[in-house]
């Protein structure tokens, strides 16, 4: 391995660190204790896992959490009663409504109606322009996390060529978005892209968000490339023997072939532990900045775009 290993389980445990020691302060100085308010509407077992991590962490980092647990049969207009409550209520700085939501409930109506300096997701449309014209925004969670190892790990990202591969509203466009206003020359590559070996090749910054195993090749990078591999796919791992059921037991690989890549990359992280503890880690952080900016004081250094 030539590559040196973006740990982020290590940088998650630094970020929370930081956001529990100016969270302290914050308790301590103004008698102000940051909250966040997790919305879970119906059971799937997927999203009842990252709301529970998201509670747990949310309290060792000395903040309030507030878990709402609604029924899947719940209507609109109930769910869109409760943002109005946690939009008006003073102790929540932060509001995330956990997605996907089940069918017959509006995602994007019920995103818009979070008040956008609550948005912790970043995914309201205010905060989606706020970003796509470089003004303070609240900044989804994922590429955050992926900005904040890129930075740690260069320093300065001007005049890098970035490859972001992958245009969803959740990771692609916003990662680009980020890596622009840090001055990195960013490509935007899409299921329609022509050559993307070659597109890759160009890259000095690799972000892979794609959601197929192994996808990015290791003869794609071009040596010492920093590769920020955003993917989770879990792909059947007959090494590791058979459930009790007889099914096959899986392991989670990221989009690129890590062992590959990592022959060639000057940086990469590993699936998992590097994107994945990144996201909890930055809506922690997210929310004390909702929180610093409602109250008119100084944001976290460090922990924003
Ligand atoms: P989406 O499915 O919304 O987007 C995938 C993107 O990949 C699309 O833009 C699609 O292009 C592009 N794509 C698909 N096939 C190809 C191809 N053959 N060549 C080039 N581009 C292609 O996924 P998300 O952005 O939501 O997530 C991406 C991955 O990141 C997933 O594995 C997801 O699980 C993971 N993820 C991880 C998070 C974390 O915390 N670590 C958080 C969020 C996501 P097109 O638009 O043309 O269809």
């Amino acid at each position: 391995m030539t590559a040196t290993l973006i740990d982020g389980k290590a940088f998650a445990a630094t970020v929370r660190g930081k956001v529990a020691t100016h969270v302290a302060r914050l308790k301590e100085a103004q008698g102000i204790t940051p909250g966040l308010a997790v919305v879970l509407v119906g059971d799937d077992p997927a999203s009842e896992v990252y709301v529970r991590s998201k509670g747990k962490q949310t309290v060792e980092v000395g903040m309030n959490s507030y878990e709402h647990k609604l029924p899947a049969e719940t209507s609109e207009e109930d769910l869109l009663a409760l943002i109005e409550r946690l939009n008006a209520d003073k102790d929540v700085h932060g509001i995330l409504v956990q997605l996907p939501l089940p069918a017959h409930l509006d995602e994007a109506l019920v995103i818009n109606a979070i008040n956008p300096a609550k948005d912790v997701d970043g995914f309201h449309i205010s905060n989606v322009g706020l970003l796509g014209t470089g003004q303070k925004a609240m900044v989804p969670c994922t590429p955050l996390g992926c900005l904040m190892m890129l930075r740690d790990h260069h320093g300065s990202l001007s005049g890098l060529n970035a490859v972001v591969i992958g245009r969803s509203n959740i990771v692609g466009k916003p990662m680009a978005q980020l890596l622009l206003g840090d001055s990195c020359t960013v490509t935007v590559a899409h299921s329609r892209t022509k050559d993307l070996p070659e597109v890759v090749k160009r890259a000095d910054i690799v972000v892979a968000a794609v959601g197929r195993a192994h996808f990015v090749q290791g003869d794609w990078i071009k040596p010492g490339a920093s590769v920020i591999d955003v993917g989770i796919n879990r792909i059947p791992a007959p090494e590791k023997g058979s459930h009790e059921d007889g099914s096959v037991k899986t392991r989670l690989v990221g989009d690129v072939d890590f062992e590959a890549a990592k022959d060639v990359a000057g940086a990469i992280t590993p699936v998992p532990g590097g994107v994945g503890p990144m996201t909890i880690a930055c809506l922690l952080a997210n929310t004390l900045t909702a929180c610093c900016r409602v109250h008119g004081l100084a944001e976290p250094e460090g922990l924003t775009a």
